[in-house]
């Protein structure tokens, strides 16, 4: 295997699944060769953002998520918006240049409510990097519109780009048991296909670590290589580990030794994506300054609010002081970014 590694060459599903058998040690030196090959050079960057959930009310119900409130609870909420406007204000205030912003699939809330939500945030000079796949496909379905359609209004609206939230593990057997009621792993990359061939730059994510194999890790992998082939629009891979708190799921969070291994064969199956960031807000900052040294060369955001992963309890928080820190400490020069990766220096980039 070792020799396969240094041959440098794509790997197929069953060589990947090999790479589970190196020593943590081995498979971290070869990820960051590998990173050092897509980005040379000593910079690790990261975005001033937060992500703003608009609601919490959703149909789908997924068990492994502690955020959601069913339809008719009383806890449930559509984010108003003068406090959507004050969040804005202070995010501005910190510098930010973009929201990450992403909701619950709400039977209550229309096209024209997500056409002016994102127009809202545009006016506020911030980007949008907004929507994650499953909340795609339910709004062009609920207003009988294709994907294309849809993303062509959102783009109009002022969306700049898609989170690639949604993607649990991209296999089916999976998703019928942790999250039914969702689009498929075949409608999440539909949507993707069809932003990225509207020029729509995405991420894309895996959350690991509840009732996947190790081979259908792989899978899930080699599906957003494949897409990459063909389109080139996805900018970073994100992998984190589920967090059992508070869910239906249940069960216990992986540890650090499983997330940097999975981190490290991200880094090198994924050969054609260019980014893979890692998840300090799951990790923890000890966790993420290791990763950096697994094929990471991204820190993710200052994420001035996050409620999702914070739903189950686990709260890691950090500033934007405290990443550059992190970052240095490791060696590395840490630089600002916005949510299509384009680095900036100077006073705040004004996204475009
Ligand atoms: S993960 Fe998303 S789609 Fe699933 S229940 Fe939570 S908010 Fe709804």
């Amino acid at each position: 295997m070792k020799s396969l590694l240094e041959e440098s060459r794509r790997l197929d599903p069953t060589e990947a699944q090999k790479l589970w058998d190196l020593d943590l040690l081995t498979l971290g030196a070869a990820a960051d060769q590998s990173r050092r090959r897509l980005n040379p050079g000593n910079r690790v960057t990261f975005v001033i953002d937060r992500n703003i959930n608009y609601t919490n009310i959703c149909m789908s119900g997924c068990r492994f998520c502690a955020f959601y409130r069913s339809p008719g609870a009383e806890d449930g909420y559509v984010l108003d918006w003068d406090s959507l406007a004050a969040k804005l204000t202070e995010l501005k205030a910190h510098g930010g240049s973009g929201v990450l912003l992403q909701g619950g699939l709400n039977p209550e809330l229309n096209l024209d409510y997500y056409l002016e939500l994102v127009d809202f945030i545009r006016g506020f000079g911030l980007a949008v990097h907004g929507f994650s796949p499953p909340e795609i496909f339910y709004m062009a379905g609920k207003n009988a519109l294709s994907l294309e359609e849809l993303i062509r209004r959102l783009m109009d609206a002022g969306l700049g780009s898609i989170p690639g939230g949604g993607a649990e593990i991209l296999v089916d057997r999976v998703r019928n048991q942790i999250s039914p009621h969702k689009c498929s792993a075949g409608q999440w990359l539909a949507v993707m296909a069809a932003a990225h061939r509207q020029g729509l730059k995405t991420s894309a994510t895996m959350m690991f670590g509840h009732l996947e194999t190790r081979a259908e890790r792989v899978e899930h992998l080699v599906k957003i290589r494949e897409l990459q082939d063909e389109t080139g629009g996805f900018t970073a891979f994100i992998p984190w580990t589920y967090q059992p708190g508070g869910t239906h799921l249940t069960g216990e969070a992986l540890g650090a030794v499983e997330y940097l291994k999975m981190l490290a064969i991200s880094r090198l199956v994924l050969d054609n994506v260019p980014h893979l960031q890692v998840s300090w807000v799951t990790q923890g900052p000890k966790v993420a300054q290791a990763a950096l040294k697994f094929g990471a060369d991204d820190f993710g955001s200052t994420m001035l609010e996050e409620n999702v992963v914070a739903a189950t309890g686990v709260g890691f928080r950090l500033t934007r002081a405290e990443i550059d820190t992190l970052i240095r400490q490791c060696g590395y020069e840490p630089q600002v970014r916005d949510h299509r990766y384009r680095t900036f220096e100077g006073p705040r980039h004004q996204e475009q």
